[in-house]
């Protein structure tokens, strides 16, 4: 049905090219680039299919990704290299016409800052050439946003309050790790919190709001009130929405590994001079700390990640709570991986599949809460991310 090229063979390119090579009906041809081939070349090995294909990319260099695009000739491109990475590859897709599909929104080097405007800015360019730029698409951006639009469509008149709450109960058994690329973590995290009010943002310090939120066969978990990305989207397409949050649960001993690392200015996106070279320190830490793809073999417990909806339904009040539990040790059976890489592979691979097989082709620059989310709801369920619902529950929130 269709060519994909995949970009990135870290945590979450490993689960992409699992699962894409499992849906061999929709996905005929794929290649998996990166900038270390060899790892591309152990991706293809572990999954024992040799036609897959492999090839080294800058995903900084524009024209070398044309080349390559041109070459391939793919029908959609699979971004799950670094967020930096977005706006050059969305234009090498402009220049080859190809379409897209990423999991997380652009952030230039040299500030951590997560917004929207950068990629919205292309629509037009998308639209005119006729392809389809689907942005957003792991499981929080993602699924959190499907979640979402699937309430809307079927429970709800009007959203009112959503609250979005992702909990890894998983232990990895290391003092310290992060469970995808330790850069891009802890930038997030070291972030002012912010969150949707009334038509404002109401800005936060790092981790002030915390409280305990109950997690199905979980139990309760401090929670950490943070930004994240898809609350932009989720309160521009729902327009009714009077407060929007995003809640993540953090043990103490990783927050106090946090505090430390920020205090001794590990944590800084800077350039510092050290023996006559200039070096970032926080991505010399990302050198030194365990490589969040090596983190599955002993990973215990699950991730629970959901949508907290209160709105109005037919005049009356109601609440909905939507998530999917994912188990570290099934993920790593699967696929090698853990399951924070898992949760955002498994629905990258299905925002694909939905674009191949037409579920999917409104043309520029979208959201995923803008498509039609039951096809994606039916493929969760059969691709490994089973969801469940409760009505009318207490929401805690
Ligand atoms: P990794 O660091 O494990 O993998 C990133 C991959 O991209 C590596 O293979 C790396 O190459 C490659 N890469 C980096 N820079 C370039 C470049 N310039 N050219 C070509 N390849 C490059 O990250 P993860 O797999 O953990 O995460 C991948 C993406 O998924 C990130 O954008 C992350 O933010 C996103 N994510 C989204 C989530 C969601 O729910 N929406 C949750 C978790 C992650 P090399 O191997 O040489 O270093």
């Amino acid at each position: 049905m269709g060519r994909v090229l995949i970009i990135g063979a870290g945590g979450v390119g490993t689960v992409v090219a699992h699962k894409v090579a499992q849906n061999a009906d929709v996905f005929t041809d794929i290649m998996i680039a990166s900038r270390t081939k060899s790892k591309c070349d152990d991706i293809v090995k572990a999954i024992g299919n040799p036609n897959i294909k492999t090839a080294k990319i800058d995903a900084d260099n524009v024209e070398e990704m044309v080349v390559l695009f041109n070459e391939f000739k793919p029908d959609i491109v699979i971004n799950v290299a670094l967020p930096y990475q977005d706006l050059t590859i969305m234009e090498a897709c402009l220049q080859a016409g190809v379409n897209y599909l990423d999991t997380a929104n652009y952030e230039p080097k040299d500030v951590a800052h997560f917004e929207y405007s950068w990629q919205w800015a292309y629509h037009e360019r998308f639209k005119e050439a006729g392809l389809t730029a689907i942005l957003g698409c792991g499981f929080d951006p993602g699924v959190s946003g499907i979640f979402t639009a699937y309430a809307a469509k079927h429970y709800f008149d009007e959203i009112h309050y959503l609250d979005i709450v992702d909990c890894n109960a998983g232990d990895h058994h290391k003092a310290f790790a992060t469970n995808f690329n330790p850069e891009i973590n802890i930038r997030e995290i070291t972030q002012n919190g912010r969150y949707y009010q009334d038509g404002e943002w109401i800005e936060t310090k790092p981790l002030e709001i915390h409280q305990d939120i109950t997690y199905p066969n979980i139990g309760p978990k401090d929670s950490y009130l943070l930004f994240h990305e898809e609350l932009e989207s989720l309160v521009k397409n729902y327009p009714t929405i009077k407060r929007a949050r995003f809640w993540m649960t953090f043990g103490q001993e990783y927050l106090t590994h946090l505090r430390v690392i920020q205090n001794i200015g590990m944590a800084r996106i800077d350039e510092v001079e050290y023996n006559g070279q200039k070096i970032v320190p926080l991505q010399f830490l990302k050198a030194v700390l365990p490589n969040p793809q090596d983190l599955g073999e002993n990973y215990t417990g699950e991730t629970s990640i959901g949508c907290r909806i209160r709105g109005i339904k037919d005049g009356k009040e109601t609440t909905y709570y939507i998530y999917n539990n994912c188990s570290h040790e099934a993920a790593y059976k699967e696929t090698g991986m853990q399951a924070v890489s898992y949760t955002t592979g498994v629905p990258a691979m299905i925002g694909a599949m939905m674009f191949l097989k037409g579920e999917w082709n409104t043309t520029g620059v979208l959201n995923v809460e803008e498509f039609n989310p039951d096809p994606f709801m039916e493929q969760l369920n059969k691709q490994g991310l089973p969801w469940h619902e409760v009505h009318g529950g207490d929401l805690e929130l």
